[in-house]
């Protein structure tokens, strides 16, 4: 093995055996939670071997970054979920390769994913980013939107051609009520959850917890977290 396969293979198996504990302690099968490792600021290289260590899943966060290096490995079995602010110029491009949006967060953005999911002739699933600082009516400060405003987006979804409404997702607020209480703002997500899926028994994803709250995730319920650092190590400070 390379020294960077042994890195991330050593790494992977640190963040299995944090799943697997976080699943035990909350009495929840391991199969409940899926690990999705956010790859942004990496290359390439890395998103292949971790393709061969069995990783199923990666995020991206940025289209300029994400959409060549999804062309570059086309070849292999991945899932791409978009994880971050997507400004409607970047959706056509966005919605060649991704299969989740992860950062849907208003109505004009559901309106531009559905005309490019429709033009490539896709089903993009779709993703709520849940504010959970975000006061009535706003947005959040790293996108989101603020959890009033769910259900009537969660609505425009199920409305648009080419979309499929899967769930939710947070990142826990820096600010706020919830800034330092992680299990607090995922625990609220799930109560949105609830809500969300009495009227949408499909939407059942809960995307919440990255590499410092995922425990707290698992705890709550999460469906999936969403991991970059504890697999890939400390990204380089660009933005
Ligand atoms: C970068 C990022 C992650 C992963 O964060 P780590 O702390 O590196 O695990 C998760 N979710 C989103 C939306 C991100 O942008």
């Amino acid at each position: 093995m390379t020294d960077r396969r042994t890195e991330l293979a050593d790494n992977l198996a640190r963040v299995e055996e944090r799943i697997s504990a976080a699943c035990a302690a909350a009495n929840r099968k391991r199969e409940e939670v899926t690990l999705i490792v956010v790859t942004k600021t990496y290359p390439a290289s890395d998103v292949r071997i971790l393709a061969e260590l069995g990783v199923h899943h990666v995020a991206e966060n940025r289209d300029q970054d994400a959409a060549p290096k999804a062309a570059e490995c086309a070849d292999l079995p991945l899932i791409w979920h978009f994880v971050g602010q997507l400004q409607t110029n970047k959706v056509r491009s966005v919605a060649s390769y991704a299969d989740m949006v992860q950062s849907v967060d208003r109505k004009r953005l559901v309106d531009a994913l559905s005309r490019a999911a429709v033009g490539a002739g896709r089903e993009l699933g779709c993703l709520i980013q849940v504010a959970l600082d975000a006061e009535s009516g706003q947005q959040g400060s790293r996108g989101g939107v603020a959890p009033d405003g769910v259900e009537a987006l969660a609505d425009a979804v199920v409305a648009a051609p080419g979309l499929r409404l899967d769930g939710l997702m947070t990142v826990a607020p820096l600010a706020g009520p919830y800034a330092g209480r992680p299990r607090a703002a995922f625990d609220r997500l799930m109560e949105i959850s609830s809500g969300l899926r009495a009227a949408h028994p499909a939407a059942n994803m809960v995307s919440a917890g990255m590499s410092s709250d995922l425990e707290d995730a698992v705890a709550a319920g999460a469906t999936h977290v969403r991991v970059g650092t504890a697999v890939l190590g400390v990204r380089p400070r660009l933005r």
